[in-house]
């Protein structure tokens, strides 16, 4: 049996052309149905349906022998264990620096300054703080980073944009670009080894049927 671990939402639709191009259909549609493990017309291929950050610690652990997550929720995530054979370029966004459109970010962020950022992507921005030469305090948030800035919880956040029009309606501004985030198939090592065949097999189909 291989098992695929996949969050709802975006990452399982777009992840859907690239199953159908390994020969790979879902029989059951996650957005109607409440099960968790899915079957496929392959007996021997299932996904499960798992929180977009909980899906490295599934391949990690083997409770799944591979899954897509995105490259931010890898990066706060301590890899160990993961192979990442590739990017599959699907669930393309970026991760930025946003403030209030009255801000003054440049001045905030002068080499030996201190900045309070409030953000679920810790990781991601006390490194890109800490490169700059930025003091930063962080607030760790769970949702809505929108609201923190018109608040006064914090001065920035650090948070994706795809379109900009969540910031916009906020009257925020994407003050800096920090990355490109897309999503990354992984995969559990021991598995590698032990089913070796058929995940070649699935890795080549994808990398074949992703987006360039
Ligand atoms: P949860 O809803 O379980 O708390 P989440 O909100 O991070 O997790 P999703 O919104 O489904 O989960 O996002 C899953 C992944 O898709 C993210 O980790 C990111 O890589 C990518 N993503 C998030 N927002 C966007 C977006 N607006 N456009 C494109 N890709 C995005
Ligand atoms: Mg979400």
């Amino acid at each position: 049996m291989i098992t695929l671990a996949l969050s709802k939402g975006r990452i399982f639709e777009e992840t859907l052309p690239l199953l159908r191009a390994a020969g790979i259909e879902v029989l059951e549609d996650p957005e109607t149905s409440r099960k968790l493990i899915l079957t496929t017309n392959q007996p021997e291929v299932r996904v499960v349906l798992v929180r977009a950050s909980d899906v490295p610690t599934y391949v990690q652990y083997g409770g799944a022998d591979l899954g897509v997550a995105g490259r931010d929720v890898l990066l706060e995530h301590d890899g160990e264990g993961l192979y990442q054979p590739l990017d599959l370029n699907i669930a393309r966004c970026r991760m930025s620096v946003a403030t209030r459109d009255d801000f003054d970010y440049a001045a905030a962020v002068k080499q030996g300054s201190r900045i309070r950022v409030a953000t679920k992507y810790t990781a991601i921005a006390r490194d890109h703080f800490a490169n700059k030469g930025v003091h930063v305090d962080l607030i760790k948030l769970y949702g809505s980073m929108e609201l923190a800035p018109l608040t006064g919880l914090a001065e920035a956040i650090v948070d994706l944009v795809s379109t900009g029009s969540t910031l916009k309606a906020n009257r925020l501004v994407e003050v800096e670009r920090i990355m490109d985030i897309s999503s990354r198939l992984v995969v559990n090592q021991a598995a590698l080894k032990l089913k070796r065949e058929p995940l070649r097999r699935l890795i080549e189909a994808f990398a074949s049927a992703s987006p360039k």
